[in-house]
Order: C-alpha cells, then sequence, then structure tokens
C-alpha cells in the first residue's frame, strides 16, 4: 500500500513537472515537497539548483511556452517566411544594422507583444531633478525586423484578425529617417497588405513629397496592422495588443522622427487622452525620438482648410530632419 502510494506520487509530481515544462497557465499548486525517501521512492532524478529555481516560470514566459511539434514549426516560419518575402517583395529581409543607443535594462526582447512591458510616456511637467535625468529611451533591439513579422505570424491576439483579409504590416525603407504612423488598415489597405494604399495614401504621398522626400525614402505604418468592421476605430485593447509590433520596430530602424497621423493613432501611440488639435505643430517625445502629430490625411480629404496647419507642421520636420 505503501508502495503504491508512494509510486503515485511520484507520477503526481512529474505529471506537475511536465505541466509546467509545458507552460501551463494558473497552475496555482506549488511543487510539493515530497520526501521520497519515507515512501521509498527510487525515481525521479535529483533535481540541480538550475532546474529548481527553473521551476516556476513567471506567467509572462508561461504564456510564450505553448509547446509546438519542430515539424510544424518549421512549416509555420517557413510559411510566414514565404509571405513576409511576397509581402515585401525582397528576395530577403534586411538585418538592419542596430544603431547604437544607450544602455537600457527596462525592455526584453524575447517578449511577445502581450507581455511587452512598455515604459509610460514622460511626462511633460518638469521633475524635480533630485536624481539627476531620467531619461527615457528606446532599447537596443537584439532582433531584426524579419524576427517580428515571424513572431506576428498569422495573428489572433486581438478580435480583429476575424475581418482581415491581409495583415498590413509596416512597409517602405527600413534604414529611413522618418516614420509615419497611421491608425489601422482601411478597405484598400486590407486587401493589398499595404498601408496608405487608398485617397488617403495618395494625399499621404504628396505630403512625404512636399518635403522633398518619395516614399520609398520613408516608412509607413499603422498601430493596428488589421482592419477594423466597417472601418470603426480600434478599441484601446485592440491599440495595445498590436502597439508593441511597432515599438519593436521603431527600437530596430530608429527613426530620427515619427510624424503621427490623426486622433487615435497620437493617443494610441503616446498613451495620451489630449486630442490632436492641441498636440499637432508641436514637437513630442517617443523614447528620445522626436514625434510630429499632425492630422490624417483622411481628416484633410473632408477638410481641405486643415491642409495649411499641416504643412506648417511637415515644414518643422523637414526642417529638424536637415538639421540633424
Ligand atoms: N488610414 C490609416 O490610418 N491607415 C492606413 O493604412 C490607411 C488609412
Amino acid at each position: 500500500m505503501n508502495e503504491e502510494f508512494s509510486t503515485l506520487l511520484a507520477e503526481v509530481k512529474e505529471q506537475i513537472l511536465y505541466l509546467h515544462e509545458l507552460g501551463a497557465e494558473n497552475l496555482a499548486v506549488d511543487l510539493p515537497e515530497i520526501d521520497d525517501s519515507k515512501f521509498n521512492v527510487k525515481s525521479s532524478k535529483p533535481e540541480t539548483q538550475v532546474q529548481k529555481s527553473e521551476r516556476f516560470v513567471p506567467a509572462e514566459f508561461l504564456k510564450i511556452a505553448v509547446p509546438v511539434k519542430p515539424s510544424s514549426l518549421n512549416a509555420e516560419a517557413n510559411s510566414a517566411r514565404r509571405s513576409i518575402l511576397e509581402s515585401t517583395k525582397l528576395s530577403r529581409l534586411p538585418s538592419l544594422p542596430k544603431r547604437s543607443a544607450p544602455p537600457n535594462t527596462n525592455f526584453s526582447n524575447n517578449q511577445t507583444p502581450r507581455e511587452t512591458k512598455e515604459m509610460p510616456i514622460k511626462n511633460t511637467e518638469e521633475m524635480p531633478s533630485l536624481f539627476g535625468d531620467i531619461v527615457q529611451t528606446l532599447p537596443d533591439a537584439n532582433e531584426t525586423i524579419e524576427d517580428i513579422r515571424l513572431d506576428i505570424g498569422n495573428c489572433t491576439r486581438c478580435p480583429l484578425w476575424e475581418g482581415r483579409t491581409k495583415i498590413v504590416h509596416t512597409t517602405g525603407n527600413f534604414s529611413a529617417d522618418l516614420l509615419f504612423v497611421g491608425e489601422a488598415p482601411g478597405a484598400n489597405e486590407d486587401a493589398e497588405g499595404v498601408p496608405f494604399v487608398g485617397k488617403a495614401g495618395q494625399l499621404l504621398n504628396k505630403i512625404i513629397e512636399s518635403i522633398g522626400l518619395k516614399r520609398e525614402q520613408v516608412l509607413v505604418g499603422n498601430v493596428n496592422r488589421c482592419r477594423p468592421p466597417q472601418n470603426r476605430t480600434p478599441t484601446l485593447a485592440e491599440a495595445h495588443t498590436c502597439r508593441p509590433f511597432l515599438m519593436r520596430e521603431i527600437a530596430v530602424v530608429r527613426p530620427k522622427m515619427i510624424v503621427v497621423l490623426g486622433n487615435t493613432a497620437t493617443q494610441n501611440l503616446l498613451d495620451t487622452k489630449i486630442g490632436i488639435t492641441k498636440l499637432r505643430g508641436e514637437f513630442q517625445d517617443y523614447y528620445g525620438i522626436k514625434v510630429m502629430p499632425t492630422f490624417h490625411p483622411a481628416y484633410l480629404l473632408r477638410d481641405p482648410t486643415k491642409k495649411r496647419e499641416t504643412w506648417e507642421d511637415m515644414k518643422k520636420v523637414r526642417d529638424f530632419l536637415n538639421q540633424s
């Protein structure tokens, strides 16, 4: 009886360990500290200190520790790779040279987007300099655009995946100094898998050209990569689910300037409730990168009188890029 019980306990212990290794979530039970010797259990190999310390994986790692058979993993990765190459029309994706950045310990590039910790935007109110300046800058990226695309994969992290035709990734020049960020794809973008290709996109191209650049020279993306049904505004949760991918791209590319288009994109990128009318025209900060909020081209199509203000904003962008 004693022996049966001890064998059973040992099996339970193995199973719990196995579940932890597989990444079982919400397994609130601690591994029972069984004194095997009491039950003459010969079994389970003695754990090393490292194994013991790794036994309780933090929740954020549990979420990504989904067991996948190696063969299906390869198939999935290869198909994702093929679709990236197709969508970017490149024979290989660029491995970007990293621009040097001050060391930052608040960011792990191994985190999946859901777990990506985002640092709050620096408050514009002056901080008393008790401890000197605390500058929040982007982390050094230990990954490539391709890594990020592979991580996005055939994303189903938020409900927007259900209505999409194509994921609309950031496109353009991944060594650009200038990044334009919109809200989310519309119907044309959803069909083509490319951001800003509809009427608003054509106006965006003109805005880019107005400061002496070509669309191919800049980078264009959105906070959300899937089209919301009926082009509704993405919810905060949807924006927060998708935004970390953009943040990781920004960390890889390190543009000198981000132009953020419209109210939703500005609020979702900068984590602010202040409206575009107040924010536009003034440089903001995104982890050490200058941000210029301006009106969305779709808004300019509805109210062309606002083009004047956008032009004023774009001149500031042009002058900053020319000086830096
Ligand atoms: N509007 C956006 O915000 N993004 C697009 O890609 C297209 C239209």
